[in-house]
């Protein structure tokens, strides 16, 4: 079976880095996409347990892809929801964009 903390951080990169690089201005299409993208993602996401309740998640919250800063927001929320559920620290959805995108100042 896979190891779902390396699957888990390796899943994450993708998901924050497809935020990072969706449009600023999304047409309908590209809004469209990423809503049946994070669908399908969570169906087939190789963990089971995880997938089930990242699938119920989804539902109860619909994924925003209106804008980048949306989607970001939207992924980061997401994120937090099962740093919650597994006892780590909420992470500052504030500073989403300068962790995956633009990087840290340091
Ligand atoms: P990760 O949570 O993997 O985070 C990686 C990096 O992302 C962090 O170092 C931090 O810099 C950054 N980060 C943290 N929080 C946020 C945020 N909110 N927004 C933006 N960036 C952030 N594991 C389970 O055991 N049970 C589950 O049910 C489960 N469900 C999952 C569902 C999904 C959809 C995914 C992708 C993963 C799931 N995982 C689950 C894996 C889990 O979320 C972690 O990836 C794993 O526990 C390793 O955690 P980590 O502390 O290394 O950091």
């Amino acid at each position: 079976p896979p190891d779902v903390a390396a699957l888990g951080q390796s899943s994450w990169t993708l998901l924050h880095s497809i935020a990072a690089t969706y449009p600023t201005t999304p047409t309908t299409t590209e809004q469209s996409d990423i809503k049946s993208f994070m669908k399908l993602f969570s169906k087939l996401y190789p963990c089971w347990v995880c997938a089930e309740d990242f699938q119920h998640y989804i539902q109860k919250k619909e994924v925003r892809a209106g804008s980048r800063d949306e989607f970001g927001n939207w992924l980061c929320e997401a994120h937090n929801e099962v740093n919650k559920k597994l006892g780590k620290a909420t992470f500052d959805c504030s500073k989403w964009e300068e962790r995956w995108r633009t990087g840290w100042k340091d």
